[in-house]
């Protein structure tokens, strides 16, 4: 029998070994075929791949705006807990699904459990965008709406934010079109922070009655306001939730989407019945019980937050008002020696200049109080460093 290496990998042409044994271990007549240039999707081709700046993170993360401490110590100790013998089944996911959506007021049918947000994002993508079809997003936004629908066939409409960021709701609404199919809208956004209001929100679902609309509330409790209680009442509205931010989950991927039961029902036939593994469904109900960890979690994050912008504002750096665990700030051409210096302090932070419309702005993730004096002790070093010519960028 062929060994895996005898497969010769001549450029793009596969030779595949010329006798082979077929299940039953029978030989298999002369298998003498050869793989030329697999060519996937037009779309796919036209693809680039997406690798986040993971690497290297051994210092205080106030990069990927996830929670910057912990999770809550209840939900070690079930995961200390697990047994091998439960790791050789499958993950059910049905009942975790059904206490989740007791949490938050709703059906079991009305709530899927994910794979963190962006699994849910790639879900309904595929569920609903066809050749056609136009995804709608304010931008700047969070960037796997972008990567997910650049796989479909839709063609997306980008509405640019005006320069304070702030959710441009009149021009959103005049470019929902009948070809409109879904509606991502990131609430708090990321990266500028800044949220919709309910009202909006409620009138873009109601000026697009043929349209999903998607409202990520992935930093729902740094923000405090929900579309959750809507869910199943506006006919077109779907909520996401993750549990990588406040409940500091994100190694376990873990995530939700909550809408009515018909267009739950659509995504559930392209939703993997696996895709949350079982280590995360054990996690879940420790989690979703000690409400008094993300209560403290939260009330941190936001002590922290009112501190770190004072310090900004001391420092003369133009902020933007901020509704999550980040602040995003501009620093303007020095933008990516600011994120290398505050590396070098010991402080990672997100150069968010490629965004449409945040050349030269960055965005700094909120931890505790005390890694905020971290981060506030290297953002003077690095201010005096550059000689910022913070004045001009003064709010
Ligand atoms: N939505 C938004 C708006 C985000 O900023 C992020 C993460 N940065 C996500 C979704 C991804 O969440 P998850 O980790 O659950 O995939």
């Amino acid at each position: 029998m062929a060994k895996e290496s005898d497969n010769a990998c001549q450029g793009t042409t596969l030779v595949v070994p010329q006798t082979r044994q077929n299940e039953t271990g029978a030989l298999a007549p002369e298998a003498n075929f050869s793989l030329k240039n697999p060519i996937p999707r037009a779309r796919v081709r036209a693809m680039k791949e997406y690798h986040p700046p993971l690497g290297s993170r051994d210092a205080l993360r106030l990069d990927f705006n996830e929670n910057t401490l912990a999770c809550s110590p209840k939900v070690c100790e079930v995961l200390g807990s697990i047994s091998a013998g439960a790791l050789t089944r499958y993950p059910e996911r049905e009942p975790v699904e059904a206490l989740v959506a007791a949490n938050l007021g709703l059906a079991p049918q009305q709530v899927a459990l994910t794979n963190g947000v962006d699994e849910a994002i790639h879900v309904l993508f595929e569920t609903f965008l066809e050749p056609g079809d136009e995804l709608l997003l304010p931008v700047p936004t969070y960037t796997m709406y972008e990567v997910y629908a650049s796989a479909t066939d839709a063609s997306e409409v980008a509405v640019q934010a005006a320069d304070d960021l702030e959710f441009p709701f009149e021009r959103l609404l005049a470019a929902i079109s009948p070809r409109t199919k879904i509606i991502g809208i990131a609430n708090p956004n990321s990266p500028s922070g800044t949220a919709a209001t309910r009202a909006q929100l409620i009138e873009i679902a109601s000026r697009a009655p043929h349209a999903v609309l998607l409202v990520d509330e992935a930093y729902f409790h740094f923000h405090g306001e929900t579309m959750i209680d809507l869910v199943g009442s506006v006919p077109n509205l779907i909520v996401a939730r993750t549990f990588s931010k406040a409940y500091g989950l994100a190694g376990l991927r873990l995530g939700l989407l909550a809408g009515p039961v018909e267009i739950m029902r659509w995504v559930r036939r392209v939703l993997s019945p696996y895709s949350v593994n079982s280590l995360a469904l054990a996690c879940l109900p420790p989690a979703l019980e000690d409400q008094a960890y993300i209560n403290w979690y939260v009330s941190e994050v936001l002590a922290a937050r009112g501190d770190f912008e004072s310090a900004l504002d001391a420092a003369g750096i133009r902020r933007w008002p901020s509704r999550a665990n980040f602040v995003l700030v501009d620093i303007g051409p020095q933008h990516a020696e600011f994120v290398r210096l505050m590396r070098a302090g010991g402080v990672l932070v997100r150069d968010r200049s490629g965004d449409p419309g945040c050349d030269g702005r960055v965005r700094i993730t909120i931890g505790t109080r005390e890694q905020m004096r971290q981060a506030a002790r290297a953002l003077h070093e690095t201010v005096s460093a550059l000689k910022l010519q913070t004045s001009k960028h003064a709010p």
